[in-house]
């Protein structure tokens, strides 16, 4: 059978979940039509997505249409959760851009157009809505065609619109279809015209792909429908044209001329420019074909974690076959792996399968090693495909467990959620003791934070991280501190100078000792040592640690019955302290370089913006429509930047960020960060 694979595409909220429910409703998959606002669609079925009615996982939705097999994959519209986009891209020979008629081409839309393109991906687009208060299909279209591409032209023309909205025009068989049943019949005489127009720049532009259709057609001979679709495929297939399709996912009009859309003009893969891998043992790079007779290769391009089912990998075989209760080489891990019993899934059912061949997706449940991104093949045939390019985690937030319980089921839980979504990232941060999960966005980590609440029962508090600050001094200075007390019996007593001196940013922190002649003894410099460290970690601003700094024991005295360690980790310690008082103390913070990537329209408010956040502009890198701007700004000022730079630039604004080093906090800033931490006490 052949085989289509097909990602669903859209903005959040134009109605891909119900396109693709009346899809596999109009197909016979289903017997009930779910409802997105029920909570009932096939695709959207995990009660987080239930909740807020939109789709946060991509879903595999497999059907048959006209004697092929569609492997439909629903992805999530919202910009937080592009990492699930990025797995269905990589596994797809096509897409379907759903756009709504009300809304026209959305940011989200933009994203996927532009995420679709990189990939070279031939796609359709579906304007779906028609039968919204506020639809317009023409004002769509202009839409379309400026924002994405002229390249998307009209296969279909709609009859009516909002409440009025009939049916459609079906610009190769020049037949009108009316209602939900697709009824056939004659295109309305006053849409004749129009329909006739449109049919021209349509055959126009999709013979361009086919030098001897288009001889013909500039001949002026007539072409056949069955030359007008082929002429369509290859065009679409080049990526020269996007046939826009029509109708309402809610009324169930053109469902089916989407669906034949999609065999007839997205190609299968054996149509598919073929797939590269590497070859293990050669090192070179090796054409993949889909031959089902072909040793095996298997691309496993998502992980979903369930406490129930445990693990589950869905895969996609590239060439051979894939078998239930089977042994296959994991060739990032370099090691066996035996796959159980394989399923299809629908949403979330599983249809269990003895075999799985070239060019179609499945589902395999507890597999050991394998993750997100791995190759699966022949131990004899080592492949490696390249893995899935997932979006930077460049938001972070700080997790505190709520519970001793939460704080000991955290460490199992985290690494399977990160499995689950690469998009994801957790580390303990040394210098703040906060353990930090990163991800793309508010809304990604807080959907993280409630997935883990009820898949795991662990309950976890997020909040912005803490600014690592550190203090140091700014002029050199001596303290002398004597520890000296006599308390009945034996007595205390430590006496140590010091010498405290500036080191450039990044110097550490040096422990120097240049006593001479004995007036320490040296078993005690180890101490005096010891509470100068433990001094260092509080410095006397607003307790952060103290850096860049050269301590010098130079000097002191000692009692031959009253000294000890104690005595004089007391006086290291004191010493320490008050030079730091008398050197002129001031905070440091972390500067971080910022790599930012936007459309060469946003440069303007991108750096006044960064003007906002103490930063300076280093450079720009200006290039294609695209600028890089490279710019350095605090850490304080860029814990929102991930989201502040989506809304800035409409989700196309793109940045990395690394630390490089630590700079003064201008003073009045620097008074409120200490009041605010004295408030709340030092050491938090
Ligand atoms: P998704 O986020 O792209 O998956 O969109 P959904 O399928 O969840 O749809 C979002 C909302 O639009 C839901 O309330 C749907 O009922 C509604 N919707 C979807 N398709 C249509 C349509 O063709 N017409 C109308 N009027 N509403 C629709």
């Amino acid at each position: 059978m052949q085989i289509r694979n097909i990602s669903l595409l859209s903005h959040q909220g134009a109605g891909k979940t119900s396109l693709a429910e009346f899809m596999l409703f109009t197909s016979g998959t289903i017997q009930r039509l779910g409802k997105v606002e029920d909570g009932t669609t096939t695709s959207d079925y995990d009660p987080l997505e239930v909740d807020r009615h939109m789709g946060i996982n991509l879903s595999l939705l497999p059907f048959e249409w006209q004697g092929m097999k569609l492997n439909l994959i629903d992805t999530p519209g919202y910009a937080d959760f592009i990492g699930e986009v990025r797995s269905g891209l990589r596994v797809t020979e096509g897409a379907i851009i759903v756009v709504c008629a009300a809304s026209g081409v959305e940011v989200g839309t933009e994203q996927m157009w532009s995420d679709a393109e990189k990939v070279n991906l031939p796609r359709l687009i579906f304007v779906n809505k028609m039968d919204r208060d506020n639809a317009d299909f023409l004002s769509t279209l202009g839409g379309i065609q400026a924002k994405l591409s002229p390249r998307c032209l009209p296969i279909q023309l709609p009859i009516g619109s909002q409440s009025d909205f009939q049916g459609i025009i079906d610009l190769v068989t020049m037949k009108a279809y009316i209602g939900s049943a697709s009824q056939e019949s004659e295109i309305p005489a006053a849409l004749r015209e129009q329909a006739e127009n449109s049919r021209e720049k349509l055959v126009e532009a999709a013979v361009e792909a086919d030098d001897e259709l288009i001889n013909k057609y500039l001949e002026g001979e007539s072409l056949n429908n069955e030359e007008i679709l082929t002429a369509i495929k290859k065009s679409t297939m080049s990526g020269k044209l996007v046939p826009v399709f029509v109708g309402s996912a809610l009324k169930g009009i053109g469902i089916q001329q989407v669906l034949n859309g999609i065999c007839y003009s997205l190609p299968s893969p054996e149509e598919k420019d073929s797939f590269i891998a590497k070859n293990v043992t050669t090192g070179n790079q090796e054409e993949i074909k889909p031959n089902s007779e072909a040793p095996l290769s298997c691309l496993v391009f998502k992980t979903s974690a369930d406490p129930y089912v445990g693990k589950l990998s869905y895969f996609r075989v590239y060439s051979g076959a894939i078998s239930s209760n089977f042994q296959v080489w994991n060739s990032n891990k370099n090691s066996m792996e035996r796959i159980g019993q394989l399923f299809t899934m629908l949403g979330k059912n599983q249809q269990p399968m003895p075999q799985i061949a070239a060019g179609d997706i499945g589902a395999v449940a507890r597999l050991n090693l394998t993750t997100t991104g791995d190759t699966l093949c022949s131990r004899e045939h080592s492949l490696l495909f390249p893995g899935i390019e997932f979006p930077k985690a460049n938001f972070s937030m700080a997790i505190q467990p709520q519970t001793k319980t939460d704080l000991d089921k955290m460490s199992t839980v985290l690494p399977k959620i990160c499995e689950e979504d690469p998009s994801l990232q957790t580390h303990r941060e040394p210098d703040t003791n906060e353990f930090i999960i990163s991800g793309i966005g508010d809304n990604h980590l807080e959907i993280t934070r409630e997935k883990i609440r009820r898949k795991f029962g662990v309950e976890l508090k997020l909040s912005l991280p803490k600014i690592p600050y550190k203090e140091t001094i700014t002029v050199s200075t001596k303290a002398e501190y004597k520890h000296k007390k006599q308390t009945g019996g034996h007595g205390q007593y430590g006496h140590v100078f010091l010498e405290l001196e500036p080191l450039p940013r990044g110097g550490g922190f040096e422990f120097i000792e240049k006593i001479f002649g004995g007036a320490i003894p040296h078993n005690y410099i180890p101490s005096v040592e010891k509470g100068v460290n433990e001094a260092k970690q509080e410095g006397v601003l607003a307790g952060y640690p103290v850096v860049d700094m050269k301590t010098t024991l130079y000097d002191g005295s000692f009692h031959a019955v009253d000294s000890s360690d104690i005595a004089f980790k007391i006086s290291g310690a004191q010493a320490l302290k008050k030079g730091l008082s008398q050197g002129q103390p001031v905070l440091i913070e972390p500067i971080m370089n910022l790599t930012i990537t936007v459309p060469e329209m946003y440069t303007g408010d991108i750096t006044s913006d960064l003007n906002t956040r103490r930063g300076r502009v280093l450079g720009m890198n200006p290039g294609d429509g695209i600028n890089v701007i490279q710019a350095q700004a605090p850490y304080a000022e860029l814990l929102r930047y991930a989201i502040d730079l989506r809304s800035m630039t409409q989700g196309r604004g793109d940045f990395m960020m690394g630390f490089d080093h630590y700079e003064e906090v201008p003073v009045q800033l620097s008074q409120k960060i200490i009041a605010d931490k004295n408030k709340a006490g030092k050491g938090d």
